[in-house]
């Protein structure tokens, strides 16, 4: 038996990108699958989503962006990340894949969007350069889509005043918080990352904005034991049993992506929710259970109602880094695509 199995549900990739685009009611909707689609199989993800209707593949860098243009000819891939070395640029020229400029110049022969700040301080120009050859996009990136509306609107508005009179290029501003809650922002395009992956960008029941988990991660309690009254389970001693109390160990840890400040979070062993108890190790943690079960007893930790934002919350993160986390090295878990 494998320690966990990482399923990948393109189905639910395919029904979320449909639910967005509903919302969207035009824009055209592209793909944020950077980070290996936030640790779902990027290449998994950017078919099922350009299958349901996405039009476009977003990444963060320009290897990610050549890893997908040998998946995907002709589709549109655009890195949003900053530039780096000119070798870089070349090899985006000759892929075909289009590069975000957020400083200084604009390299030759290759399309852009030119990225401004308009509040989030981080990457991006200051203001518009005289017009530019190659430029197929204007952009820019909220701060504060998913917590502070107000501010976020004063950013679209900033893009749209410097923007305005740039008739013909693409401006795309929403991610996937914006697209959600500021009809507004939604322009020509939407960038949509974590709403694809059926992951809510507020940290809440991501089935309030018809959204549906796609990634499940299941394991097994490889063995159960009966601790007695003041023994203790992992590391550190920090369960102690204040009573005879059955513990089953589940043969995934921190290095798997089931991070170290998850104890106390709950999963689900043989469909009942089990709190996870002790330390986590680097392999393996421990849950609390009611009475005894036979080994192989399935523990499901993401997926069928164990959601990535419970996890979040318990870690004081957010779902996008437990997710992000998750280890699929074939030497430390099986990883399965399914079309549900
Ligand atoms: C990652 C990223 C996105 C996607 O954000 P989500 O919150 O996952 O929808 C959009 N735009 C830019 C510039 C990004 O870096």
């Amino acid at each position: 038996m494998h320690r966990s199995e990482v399923t990948l549900d393109l189905g639910a990739i395919a029904r979320n990108v449909r639910t967005l685009l509903r919302v969207l009611d035009g824009a055209e909707l592209w793909a944020v699958v950077k980070a290996d689609g936030y640790g779902h199989g990027a290449t998994d993800v950017a078919g099922a989503a350009l299958g349901a209707g996405a039009t476009a593949l977003c990444v963060a860098t320009v290897p990610e962006a050549l890893a997908l243009r040998r998946e995907f000819e002709g589709t549109r891939i655009v890195v949003l990340g900053p530039l780096s070395t000119s070798r870089e640029i070349g090899h985006a020229r000759d892929a075909d894949i289009e590069l975000t400029v957020s400083q200084d110049e604009i390299p030759d022969g290759v399309r852009v969007h030119l990225k401004l700040d308009t509040g989030m301080g981080r990457f991006g120009l200051r203001e518009l350069p005289d017009r530019a050859a190659n430029v197929v996009g204007l952009m820019t990136h909220f701060a504060t889509a998913d917590n502070d509306e107000a501010f976020a609107r004063t950013q679209l508005e900033r893009f749209l005043a410097a923007t305005n009179d740039h008739a013909g290029v693409t401006r795309h501003a929403a991610n996937s918080a914006a697209t959600l809650r500021i009809p507004e922002a939604r322009l020509d395009a939407v960038r949509c990352g974590v709403a694809v992956y059926g992951l809510s960008p507020f940290n809440t029941d991501p089935g309030d904005d018809g959204l549906e988990p796609a990634l499940s991660w299941q394991s097994h309690l490889a063995q159960v034991k009966l601790l007695h009254a003041g023994e203790s389970t992992g590391y550190g001693r920090r369960f102690v049993a204040e009573r005879d109390t059955w513990i089953g160990l589940v043969p995934v840890g921190y290095a798997d992506g089931f991070r170290r400040d998850l104890t106390g979070t709950t999963v689900r062993v043989a469909g009942e929710r089990r709190r996870a108890i002790g330390t986590v190790s680097m392999d393996s943690f421990a849950v609390e259970l009611d009475r005894e079960l036979p080994v192989g007893t399935p523990v499901v930790l993401l997926g069928h109602g164990v959601l990535a934002e419970e996890h979040a919350r318990v870690a004081d993160t957010i779902n996008y880094e437990i997710v992000c986390g998750i280890n699929s090295d074939p030497r430390r878990t099986r990883r399965t695509v399914a079309n549900g």
